[in-house]
């Protein structure tokens, strides 16, 4: 360790520190981020990124969309860590923290820090019993995605478990590689964590009109090599089996650590995310971040999310948590490409008192808008990337909407205020 003496922000007591800088835990969206912001926002210190997957970090959304099907060879992100001064070091999985001497715990032996960020993302949930069963994939990594494309290559008859946003691109996938697909969904419809039941019955009907059987109400009782066997006495063929039934932050190695953890495994950061550990920051699929806008505690797992939330973090290591970097408050994104429609969603509909369609959701665009108080708190756009847009910055500003001309979709939504 070098013993060069340097003062970094995000440290309570803010004394010297030795030369150990910033490590950053996961090399995912959310850790490359990180270390890029720090580079942008002026940070001279060491800056160390952790990886535990051996491969040059990546973009995550190919791997269920272009790379799946062989159209990309991978989606390496365009960074040059040396040239930022990045210190990238891969295959190196973090086992421990011990936050009261500031060091975290790799396989090749501890590593200081002065600031650490914690960026593990999140793991795929697996299907209880389906361990080791030949056949039988999950779609979180590149080497997930590696696995399925020769698989895809030979077209069997896949049988996907969940009807999430995973399982539908997977199925999307599936189908234009000419597998026959059964698509098996506990609940009694589609996306039920992420939809009301009247927004999910059009998204549902994709599934047919895309060759593709859905199974709602179905639940898988056991699987074995070519087979699932669902509770009500059905089997169906399969050549694979994709798992794709949520994901849960990846954050076991912090057990005993001091870290503050909420129920659902997520790292319960504060508005700056900072955790409960002095020096300590967790951004990205592991944390949840309490929302003012909101006014409750949310868990985003989504890759708008891994990349504001690193500036934020950035800043506040960069200007040690002075008052004028803000909180972290965003207006939560996403994109999903399934049954060739290009899905946005923009806010948080928890909590909003009117739903105002746009459009007919038999069609091939249409919106749905969430209102609270008057003003637009979500929208989920099908093919109306503008009504996305505007509605954004209409949440971020909280314009109160008029319902009648929220309706109506020949009125752009930036011109129905109230
Ligand atoms: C197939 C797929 C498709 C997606 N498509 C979309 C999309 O269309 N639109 C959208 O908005 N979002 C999409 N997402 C979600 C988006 O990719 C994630 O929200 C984003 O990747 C989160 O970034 P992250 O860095 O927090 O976590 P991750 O990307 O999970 O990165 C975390 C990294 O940390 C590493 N790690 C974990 N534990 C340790 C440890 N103990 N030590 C060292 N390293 C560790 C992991 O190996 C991983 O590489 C998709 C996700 C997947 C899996």
């Amino acid at each position: 360790m070098a013993h060069q003496v340097i003062r970094v922000g995000g440290v309570s007591e803010q004394t010297e520190q030795t030369q150990s800088g910033v490590v950053i835990v996961g090399a995912g969206m959310a850790g490359v981020q990180t270390a890029v912001a720090l580079r942008e926002q002026g940070y001279t210190g060491p800056v160390t990124l952790l990886g535990a997957e051996p491969h040059q970090p990546y973009d995550r959304p190919p791997l269920s969309k272009a790379v799946l099907l062989g159209k990309a060879e991978d989606s390496a992100f365009d960074v040059d860590f040396e040239a930022l001064g990045i210190g990238l070091r891969l295959g190196v999985e973090v086992t421990g923290l011990r936050a009261d001497v500031r060091e975290v715990d790799t396989e090749a032996g501890p590593l200081p820090y002065d600031v650490l960020v914690l960026a593990t993302g999140a793991r795929p949930l697996t299907l209880p019993g389906s361990d080791g069963v030949p056949g039988v994939h999950l779609l979180r990594t590149l080497d997930d995605a590696a696995r399925l494309r020769p698989v895809l290559a030979e077209a069997p008859p896949v049988v996907v478990v969940g009807a999430g946003w995973i399982g539908a691109e997977f199925a999307t996938a599936a189908r234009e590689a000419g597998c026959a697909v059964t698509v098996v969904e506990a609940a009694e419809r589609v996306l039920a964590g992420a939809v009301p039941a009247e927004v999910a019955e059009p998204m549902g009907n994709w599934y047919a009109e895309a060759g593709a059987e859905l199974l709602t109400g179905a639940r898988v009782a056991s699987v074995e090599e070519g087979r699932v066997h669902l509770a009500d006495g059905r089997t169906l063929e399969a050549g694979a089996v994709v798992v794709g039934i949520g994901a849960r932050p990846a954050t076991d190695w912090l057990a005993g650590s001091g870290v503050e953890l909420g129920p659902d495994g997520s790292v319960t950061a504060d508005a700056r995310l900072r955790t409960s550990v002095p020096g300590v920051y967790a951004v990205g699929d592991c944390a949840s971040f309490p929302s003012a806008r909101y006014g409750e505690r949310l868990l985003v797992h989504h890759w708008d999310n891994a990349l504001q939330g690193p500036r934020v973090v950035a800043a506040n290591i960069v200007a040690q948590d002075a008052a004028e970097t803000g909180p972290y408050d965003p207006v939560p994104y996403f994109w999903s490409e399934q049954f060739g429609r290009f899905v946005q969603y923009a806010g948080h509909h928890g909590g909003a008192e009117e739903m105002v369609w746009r459009g007919d959701p038999a069609g091939a665009s249409w919106s749905v808008c969430w209102l609270r108080g008057g003003a637009l708190v979500a929208v989920l756009a099908v093919g109306r990337p503008r009504d996305l847009a505007q509605g954004r910055r209409l949440i971020e500003a909280g314009t109160a909407l008029s319902p009648a001309a929220v309706s109506d979709p020949e009125i752009p939504l930036k011109s129905a205020s109230a």
